[in-house]
């Protein structure tokens, strides 16, 4: 399937022919073959109440998905969280480094999306009409307690850590993109030799499956990228909430961190998995 290598010996992913139906190519390519559920996993109860999808190293926080059915601006919830009448986000982990991206839900990292969704007068989601400039322009930098990677890598204790919103599209929310050509070019933005990678949305056949259509709704395009290219030790996701916990392929260890259930209650708890010091630190 969709892969060749460069003359320079990088890996080129391809767009794979079943990329819009990623349940067929599930069972086509028989991508059950080499997954088991890793026994060196242990799933942590924390005596506090967390809203977001954690996953903890130092701390990975994948995917705050913080507004639920509202958009709500960043500076709402830094006050919220402040005035400690919920405790909500980042703010309030005790790790030494808490690395953040954006989900579909984070509308207002979107900038392309927010200046679309302004412009309508009609809006799917009414409490914009609330937000000011201010609330959506640079929310970033916001976040200043926490490392938040958008396409960005960072390096912590050696380990080197990628971060990327995009997920398939599914009802027009931010950081949507279409299966194939268009998710696959986020994903050539993806480094090889990454030790942890962070995305939304898991790749293909991981922790995937939504049981109430009967599908798997993975990309396959991140399959390919993560198996054949960039092979990381540890790939932390969340978005489809049915398939919170942990699986592996002997290469990567896969992590849907989603702390909401399908029914968006923030019960399940954050997963902590250790990691080998990486060989060139
Ligand atoms: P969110 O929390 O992002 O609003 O919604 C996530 C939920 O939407 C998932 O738990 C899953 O039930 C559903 N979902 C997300 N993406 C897809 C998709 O591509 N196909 C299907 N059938 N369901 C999806
Ligand atoms: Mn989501």
């Amino acid at each position: 399937m969709a892969a060749r290598r460069h003359q320079h010996s990088r890996l080129i992913i391809e767009v794979d022919e079943y990329s819009s139906n990623p349940t067929q190519a599930f069972t086509f390519y028989n991508i059950n073959q080499g997954r088991f559920q890793p026994p060196h996993v242990q799933i942590h109860r924390l005596d506090f109440w967390e809203f977001c999808e954690v996953a903890s190293m130092g701390v990975l926080a994948t995917d705050v998905e913080t507004e639920l059915r509202e958009v709500k601006s960043w500076t709402e919830i830094i006050q919220q969280n402040e005035d400690g009448t919920r405790t909500l986000t980042q703010g309030s982990l005790p790790y030494e480094y808490k690395i953040v991206i954006a989900g579909n839900h984070e509308l207002t990292f979107d900038q392309e999306f927010m200046a679309d969704l302004i412009k309508q007068d009609f809006y799917y989601f009414p409490s914009v009409s609330k937000l000011k400039p201010e609330n959506y322009e640079n929310v970033q930098s916001l976040l200043t307690n926490c490392i938040y990677l958008q396409d960005s890598e960072v390096t912590v204790r050696g380990f080197r850590i990628y971060g990327s919103p995009w997920q398939p599209w599914f009802y027009g929310w931010g950081f949507n993109l279409p299966r194939g050509q268009a998710l696959l070019e986020k994903w050539n933005l993806i480094p090889e030799g990454v030790d942890v990678l962070i995305t939304h949305g898991p790749p293909l056949g991981f922790l995937d499956w939504v049981p109430k259509k009967m599908q798997r709704v993975g990309c396959v395009e991140l399959l390919n990228t993560v198996q054949r290219r960039v092979q990381p030790r540890l790939h932390v996701f969340g978005h489809i909430h049915e398939g919170y916990g942990v699986m592996a392929d002997g290469t990567t260890t896969y992590v849907n961190a989603s702390v909401c259930t399908v029914n968006y209650q923030p019960v399940n708890p954050p997963i902590v998995i250790d990691l080998p010091t990486p060989r060139n630190s």
